[in-house]
């Protein structure tokens, strides 16, 4: 049992991964030493760092890169920049990414790393001063064979550049392969942008599929949180007739029973304005926004937004978890039994790292595909990922959620064991 005074199990989202890792373990009938091995990150790494703000003070900002298992590949993980960032979150995230990848197969293992701080408070030139501090100081322990970050809640294709750029001084030449979600211009892949959105559309068309239900205009959907996988996975949905209701961001969120606009939304986001400032719309907030009687609700924002107290209140049919984590694990008991079909994250969710799969083995190879190869090899990718995971619900009647983390575990358990502990 781990010690629950270390400063790895402080979080919510950290007992939460420990709970699935356990549980997924005592159904399957885990290798116990298997299990200890995988309680515990490989590395935990904290930094500081110190930026000169644009008033001529120096501030310094707590930071982390977390590698929790690294037996399929190299470490792979976003980089988050949000208030809330702490050591316990972040390992949790870690944990929950070596799942995903070995889930879908990839030959990668799982990382995060994040910066404490509220990025929207800092200006253009903060943070890119911050960004490029922080990729010095983990620079040690990040590469194309080592640890490969991505973009996550607060950072994007531009942090990806200057993150690249850093690495690429350090090192005199241009590494692309140092990181995935970069632009396209410096070794990007097509289709990373949207890549984790269409793969949550993708997976509620095989949810749909599987239900034996029809995804047409009187398929409801409500999205929680708005960004960069929510307007993709809007944009899929309502591409094949779905109608998007509601959407949301930290302010609050928007409703209409007969549709959002769409366009004019994503047009409103994209120009950096917040949903409760739109005009001529009816407002919802976030907590009635996840209580809505529609079909399917993506939470897409952050962790713990859906838990044993409001999950009673929850009437969609199918939920589809876009972000890490928004259903707690007693709160996935409780969907489960009101026959809620939930979509669990380290499948909804891996469209992300599977194109930044396909952006770090193009960087390798210097040759690059194009948007229809990618977009049919992810949708090959998630099709047998689900169906895998819907066989293994089967075999040993679970959620979906327990048998995602089964079928993960079951391919790291062969891995781990092909390459033993060492020394023996
Ligand atoms: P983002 O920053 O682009 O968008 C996040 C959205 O959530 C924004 O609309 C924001 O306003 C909203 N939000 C933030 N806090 C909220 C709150 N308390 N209540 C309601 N809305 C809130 O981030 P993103 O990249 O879209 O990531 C969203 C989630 O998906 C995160 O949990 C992230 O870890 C996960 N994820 C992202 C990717 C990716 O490729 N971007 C891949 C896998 C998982």
């Amino acid at each position: 049992m781990q010690n629950s005074q270390s400063p790895l199990f402080q979080s919510p989202l950290f007992q939460d991964a420990i709970s699935q890792l356990e549980s997924a373990s005592s159904i399957m009938n885990l290798d116990p030493n298997i299990l200890e091995r995988l309680r515990y990150p490989k590395r935990a790494i904290q930094v500081s760092v110190p930026i000169r703000l644009d008033d001529g003070t120096v501030k310094v900002f707590e930071a982390y890169r977390v590698q929790h298992n690294m037996t399929l590949g190299p470490g792979k993980g976003g980089i988050r920049f949000h208030q809330d960032v702490n050591l316990s979150q972040t390992a949790a995230l870690a944990m929950l990414m070596t799942f995903k990848c070995a889930l879908v197969g990839l030959p990668l293992g799982g990382a995060k790393g994040g910066v404490r701080v509220d990025p929207n408070l800092l200006s253009r030139q903060e943070l890119q001063a911050l960004t490029r501090r922080y990729a010095v100081e983990i620079g040690p322990f990040v590469g194309p064979d080592k640890d490969i970050p991505a973009p996550d809640i607060g950072t994007d294709g531009q942090t990806m550049a200057w993150f690249m750029d850093t690495y690429s001084q350090q090192t005199g030449y241009a590494v692309h392969g140092v990181v995935t979600g970069k632009p396209i211009g410096i070794g990007g892949s097509l289709g990373r942008a949207e890549s984790t959105g269409k793969g949550v559309a993708f997976c509620i068309q095989f949810a749909f599929e599987k239900l034996g239900l029809r995804l047409d205009s009187n398929t409801k959907v409500a999205i929680h949180g708005f960004g960069k996988v929510g307007v993709p996975a809007a944009q899929d949905l309502a591409a094949q007739g779905a109608r998007i209701v509601a959407v949301s961001d930290y302010t609050g969120g928007i409703y209409n029973s007969r549709g959002i606009n769409l366009q004019e939304t994503i047009e409103w986001v994209k120009s950096g304005k917040v949903l409760k400032d739109m005009p001529n719309v009816e407002k919802i907030s976030n907590e009635d926004l996840l209580c809505l009687d529609v079909d399917v609700l993506i939470p897409a924002a952050i962790s713990g937004v859906i838990t044993e107290k409001n999950a009673a209140k929850i009437k969609a049919k199918v939920i589809a978890e876009g972000a890490n984590g928004p259903c707690t694990g007693p709160a996935i008991d409780i969907l489960t039994e009101k026959g809620v079909f939930v979509i669990p994250d380290i499948l909804c969710n891996a469209g992300g790292v599977t194109v930044s799969y396909f952006e770090w083995v193009q960087g390798l190879a210097h040759f690059f595909w194009d948007l229809d190869q990618i977009n049919n090899k992810l949708y090959g990718i998630l099709n047998n990922a689900f169906h895998r995971v819907a066989d293994c619900a089967d075999k040993y009647k679970v959620d979906m959620k327990k048998a995602a983390t089964i079928s993960a575990l079951s391919r790291l358990d062969a891995a781990m064991r092909l390459r033993g502990i060492w020394p023996a």
